[in-house]
């Protein structure tokens, strides 16, 4: 057989644009699928203007949620959702890795450990914290969460004063507010107040379509197809693959491409569609997908603190990750949310708001954000609805709403430590939200509970690996995309060393 590459890769977010990346630098032979545009930056970048309402770097395909069909908030071009995304870039706690110590019976043995443990990851960490130039302060106590052994790539950007208040207050109370880990260069960040959701103008917020543009412009041997969907694998004897079949999307023109390895990257939502659509089916096959709850509280202040006018997305707080001490059940990561724009809050806001006391409440309001750890049900999953359309079906369990209840009340007493006088909470942002999706071809020992080996080969196909969020047995209690990346770097060492 004549092959177009060594390692074909599907998707080019976190996972996938990492994981070429590393290949390519590692002398092989790649080509990258990307089904959206190529689109780095973006001069359109504040909420005047349609970028986030109108979703238009978003993905574009429709998806039935819970039998309505939307358009998901995941990343639709060149870098996936890193394109988009808020950059804080976090390692778990060690203990996120063995689940079964804090939820037993709440789920299944298989599932009380990954397959892999943190220090398997560690030295992955390491690489993708300098690959995507993480900023961060080594002098902060992180609690809970692993902290990079040799110290971050950057430094990081001075804290806005309401947050420097916000840090004072809590420390008083006991508490170890630390800075983000950002994957945003300080150098170039013009501290604009619409970060996340927004492509970045100044290219100082780092993403995966970034990554892989630097190693194409070092002349690696990495082949970008922009704007070029997958549509089906073509599959062989022995559970092989042996082809991509994809399709122009400007002109419309098919093709197929044959390489020694297919790895799919298209995201938890993306990446078993794919597989549903190849007829590779199997019970576990888009189950199990994972959004995290996360609860937004908004303090409001009596005087303006300007938090609408600059950067603000810069604490995190762990000191609940593990529950309190009356209540030591897992609750998650605290950390600053931007102020919304204008446009965004006068659609969020209930209609008798008016436009003008909105313009009064911005300046005055400061959001927190959870990242409760959702626990893994079967019965949310995605496939294939009737017309062959993506679809997604998803509740959060009571469990994960009453931890979610709970953590936001430990948000609202952050804020008014700081001198919030109200806090308005919110327990989920929309079913459009799906950010931090995760879950749905998950990693394990054994074929009968997992749809990946330790290595993310799929279970029966012997030349097929995935490494986007459909890994993740369970959600961490953190974002996602370091241990995406740091997963994609170790998976690529598998591959580069089979080719
Ligand atoms: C607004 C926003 C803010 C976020 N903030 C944070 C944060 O601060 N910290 C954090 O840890 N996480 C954050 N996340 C989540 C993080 O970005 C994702 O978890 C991560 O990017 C997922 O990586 P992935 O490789 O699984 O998928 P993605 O990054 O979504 O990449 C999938 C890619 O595959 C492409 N694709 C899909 N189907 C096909 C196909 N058939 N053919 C070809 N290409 C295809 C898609 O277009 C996309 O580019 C945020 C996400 C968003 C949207």
């Amino acid at each position: 057989m004549t092959y177009d590459c060594d390692i074909l890769v599907v998707g080019s977010g976190a996972g996938g644009g990492t994981f070429a990346a590393a290949c390519a630098r590692a002398g092989k032979e790649v080509l990258l699928l990307e089904r959206g545009r190529l689109m780095l930056a973006d001069p359109l970048n504040h909420d005047e203007q349609a970028t986030l309402l109108d979703k238009i770097p978003y993905d574009d395909r429709p998806v039935v949620v819970n039998g309505t069909v939307r358009r998901l908030y995941i990343g639709g071009v060149v870098g996936g959702s890193t394109a988009l995304f808020g950059a804080a870039l976090l390692r778990p706690s060690r203990d996120d890795f063995h689940p079964g110590r804090h939820y037993g019976r709440r789920l299944p043995r298989s599932l009380w450990d990954w397959p892999i443990d943190y220090d398997i990851l560690e030295p992955y960490y390491t690489q993708a914290e300098q690959l995507y130039g993480v900023s961060g302060s080594m002098d902060d106590e992180f609690g809970p969460l692993a902290k990079p052994r040799q110290g971050f790539p950057r430094q990081p950007m001075p804290l806005h004063p309401i947050n420097q208040r916000l840090a004072a207050a809590n420390r008083a109370h006991g508490l170890q507010p630390f800075r983000l880990p950002l994957a945003i260069d300080p150098a170039r960040c013009q501290l604009c107040p619409a970060c996340p959701g927004y492509l970045c103008p100044h290219q100082a917020r780092q993403s995966s379509g970034l990554v892989v543009e630097r190693v194409m412009a070092d002349g690696h041997r990495l082949r970008l197809l922009s704007y070029w969907e997958a549509e089906r694998l073509e599959r062989g004897p022995a559970g092989k693959v042996v082809g991509v079949q994809a399709r122009d999307r400007a002109s419309g023109a098919s093709a197929t491409f044959r390489a020694r390895r297919y790895v799919l990257a298209a995201g938890a939502i993306g990446s078993p569609v794919l597989l549903l659509r190849s007829g590779i089916e199997g019970e576990l096959i888009g189950r199990h997908y994972m959004p995290h709850l996360a609860p937004i509280v908004v303090g409001l202040f009596s005087r303006s603190i300007e938090a609408e006018t600059a950067f603000v997305k810069q604490l995190g707080f762990s000191d609940y990750y593990f529950g309190t001490r009356t209540r030591p059940e897992k609750l998650g990561l605290i950390q600053s949310l931007p102020v919304p724009g204008p446009r965004m809050l006068a659609q969020a806001a209930p209609r008798w708001l008016r436009a003008g006391l909105v313009g009064y409440l911005r300046p005055r309001m400061l959001p927190l954000a959870g990242i409760v750890e959702d626990l893994p049900q079967p019965t949310n999953r995605v496939d294939l609805g009737p017309d062959g359309q993506p679809r997604l079906r998803h509740r959060f369990a009571p469990y994960d709403w009453e931890r979610g209840r709970r953590l936001t009340r430990l948000m609202a007493r952050i804020l008014r430590r700081a001198g919030a006088r109200w806090c308005i909470g919110k327990p989920f942002p929309s079913e459009e939200h799906v950010a931090h999706q995760c879950g749905t071809l998950r990693f394990g020992r054994q074929p009968d509970h997992a749809v990946l080996d330790p290595d993310c080969r799929l279970f029966g196909h012997p030349n097929v690996f995935v490494v986007d969020g459909s890994f993740f047995p369970t959600s961490l209690g953190v974002g996602p995309a370091l241990t995406i990346m740091a997963n994609a770097l170790r998976v690529a060492d598998v591959v580069v060393r089979e080719v």
